[in-house]
């Protein structure tokens, strides 16, 4: 937590009233949950007729997620903010689990892959309340019911799914605020070519913090960076740059938040799960 202290320290001068609050380390049970069982296949027609196609699915392990969560963390931490998977720490873990549960038929099963395929920035549908919770395993998230639909009592955690795609030049998608994010591992966003989706690298490169650095940050961005960012949109953050180029929230560099951001996704994380929460009633 080298990160938090300088900045709780600027917080605490800005805020004097709040300092004790602001200097707190936040812990937010996280359950990370690796879809499998679930071809998704895009197919591209080239000007010339030619048909590329790649079939997609969850390339990532517990094992390889790990130092991705790591990484989110390392980005989360100058706010003061942890997501806590170890379930002896508190947290939901990491697990692989079937699409659906395994329950699905195959007709279903590719049919909502399909349009998950088909996704774009233009036609969006009802894909986070209709295609990728169903996509999801009810028995590993109490928000989720048997039929695939969204139940209406309180999350006691956030839940993150790492998918092989999420839809056509999209990355990553997430409720704002809520406790529900999406992140493809492929992606045909810029500068990969459209049609044609690759593998995403997990990690921004180097060793150490030192390593989440606008110089570091790789052209074809990060999972770790993506799942960041979706983790604040379910802290209530919106895409606003606060006039930093390498802003979580915005734009291609997503590093870092602004004061204010911090300031907004605390409050938010505060009315939602946290673990060792005492009496927040008092808190605003
Ligand atoms: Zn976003």
């Amino acid at each position: 937590m080298t990160f938090f202290r300088p900045l709780s320290l600027i917080l605490s001068l800005a805020t004097p009233l709040h300092a004790e609050s602001e200097q707190e380390l936040l812990k937010l049970p996280l359950r990370v949950h690796l879809v499998t069982g679930v071809n998704m296949i895009r197919e591209f027609t080239s000007e010339k007729g030619k048909v590329y196609k790649t079939v997609m699915n969850t390339p990532l392990t517990v094992k390889s997620t790990q130092p991705i969560m790591d990484q989110v963390n390392d980005i989360w931490a100058p706010s003061g903010i942890e997501w806590v998977t170890d379930p002896a720490q508190g947290g939901g873990g990491i697990v692989s689990e079937k699409a659906g549960g395994g329950k699905l038929s195959k007709e279903r099963l590719d049919k909502l892959a399909t349009l998950v395929v088909n996704r774009s920035r233009e036609i969006r549908g009802r894909h986070m309340e209709l295609v990728f919770p169903a996509l999801a395993d009810p028995a590993n998230n109490e928000s989720i019911k048997d039929d695939g639909r969204f139940a209406s009592k309180k999350p006691e955690m956030y839940h993150l799914y790492l998918f092989p795609y999420v839809g056509q030049t999209l990355q990553g998608t997430a409720h704002c605020p809520g406790t529900f994010a999406i992140v493809g591992a492929f992606s045909d966003k810029r500068p990969n070519e459209k049609g044609h989706p690759k593998r995403r690298p997990d990690l921004i490169p180097g060793k150490g913090k030192l390593a989440l650095s606008a110089r570091n940050f790789p052209e074809a961005g990060a999972l770790s960076a993506t799942i960041a960012h979706e983790l604040g949109h379910n802290l209530s953050l919106v895409h606003k740059a606060d006039d930093m180029e390498d802003n979580l929230m915005k734009g291609h560099v997503k590093i870092r938040l602004s004061p204010r951001q911090t300031a907004k996704a605390r409050k938010q994380a505060l009315k939602g799960a946290l673990i060792g929460k005492k009496d927040r009633s008092k808190v605003d």
